[in-house]
């Protein structure tokens, strides 16, 4: 057993007083490239990390909910008859919003039995790395079980979606949660977030030399309000001005008539779409073709498409990935839904002292706050622990 495991069973039986039914885990992600695309039907390619959330579970014979946290003291108790979005609020809407949102893809919500969760992460939160999917995720995998719901793991990451949508709040797409449910080793998750047809890619990075650095810059953000909404909102301006359902419809040829159409503002977020599901599919098929080494000037590209063309980065970001790239990295980009969280640097294996080094200093000698920096690698998706 893990640290992390014997935490979340301790965890368990101290505030319920009893044995769970059994661990189940999820993994944060790092997207590797296609940001704000997946809103509008695009292309993304994530993938899960090495770092889970992991959650003790037990079902009740009666039809109270119990869930805890290593977050918070108390546990939150609710009625499977109280289980509506307008009565979540705080960290227990990503639990109590998958199991409500199990409901909508047919669980029998009004005869299944309650149940109690503790929940603890080694995901940083906030740092783009999608803790949030990582909680729904989990506990998604482990009310499938218990339920015997039998729903499979592409209907689990829809049902996090609309937890995340309408018990939280926060109008995400569904790449955190794919991620989340369909990552293997070693590989990448390629997805149509339109057709929701995913493909698993190796990724070949370790066999490369390569490492994937996460820079975590510590500015938080918050996707339930602010810039990513209103980024949101610019993409479906844009394609509704251009005559089309979504961005995806759009392609590299139909730009120049875009920024006739558009003011400057609005062709900028749409060319950032336009050209970064474009970058994913080149991603794909330059890993295939080439390997890991030659996808570093896709992920600068996307960077300084999200940096100018759709201004989600921040000053820290900037830094981290210019100094990485400078102190060896193949490629860098900012990664997440922006304004803060971390960035990701492509780094040979020897170079990760040279790169995390240079990255403190510049931090320091800015008078940024020291960020966090660490390697991760692509690890199985959701499912059950014991
Ligand atoms: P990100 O997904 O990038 O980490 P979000 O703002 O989307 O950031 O989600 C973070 C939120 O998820 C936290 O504020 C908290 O409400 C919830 N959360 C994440 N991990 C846990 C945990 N271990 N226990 C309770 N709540 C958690
Ligand atoms: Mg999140």
């Amino acid at each position: 057993m893990t640290d992390l495991q014997r935490d979340v069973l301790t965890g368990f039986e101290s505030r319920f007083n009893r044995r769970p039914a059994g661990l189940w885990s999820a993994p944060g992600r790092v997207n590797l490239i296609g940001e704000h695309t997946d809103y509008n039907e695009g292309f993304v390619f994530p993938f899960a990390i090495d770092r889970r959330t992991v959650i003790a579970l037990g079902l009740r014979d009666d039809r109270l909910i119990r869930v805890a946290s290593s977050f918070a003291e108390e546990a939150i108790e609710l009625c499977l008859e109280e289980l509506f979005p307008e009565n979540l609020s705080g960290w227990s809407a990503y639990p109590l919003g998958v199991a409500w949102a199990l409901g909508q893809f047919g669980a029998n919500l009004g005869e299944l039995k309650g149940f109690e969760v503790f929940i603890d992460s080694e995901v940083p939160i906030g740092a783009g790395l999608s803790s949030s999917a990582a909680i729904e995720s989990a506990v998604a995998v482990a009310l499938n079980d218990v339920w015997r719901l039998n729903l499979d793991h592409r209907t689990l990451a829809r049902v996090g979606q609309l937890a995340e949508n309408r018990a939280v709040g926060a109008p995400t797409g569904i790449m955190d949660q794919s991620a989340s449910l369909l990552g293997r080793a070693d590989a990448g998750v390629f997805l149509d977030c339109r057709s929701l047809e995913s493909e698993v890619i190796p990724l070949g990075f370790d066999a490369a030399g390569l490492e994937l650095l996460i820079i975590d810059t510590k500015v938080s953000h918050s996707h339930a309000t602010g810039g990513y909404a209103a980024r949101r909102a610019s993409c479906e301006a844009g394609a509704g001005a251009l005559g089309v359902d979504s961005l995806r419809d759009l392609d590299i040829d139909d730009l120049p008539r875009a920024a006739e159409v558009l003011g400057d503002e609005t062709f900028r977020r749409v060319r950032h779409v336009v050209t970064e599901n474009r970058r994913v599919l080149d991603t794909v098929r330059t890993l295939r073709e080439q390997g890991p080494t030659a996808i570093g000037a896709l992920l600068d590209a996307s960077h300084t498409s999200m940096r100018d063309d759709f201004e989600i980065s921040v000053p820290e970001l900037d830094l981290a990935v210019e100094t990485a790239r400078l102190a060896g990295a193949i490629g860098a980009r900012m990664t997440g839904g922006g304004f803060g969280g971390a960035a990701i640097a492509l780094t040979p294996h020897a170079l990760v002292p040279a790169v995390t080094a240079a990255v403190m200093a510049a931090f320091d000698a800015r008078g940024f706050a020291t960020p966090d920096i660490f390697v991760v690698h692509a690890a199985d998706g959701a499912g059950r622990e014991q």
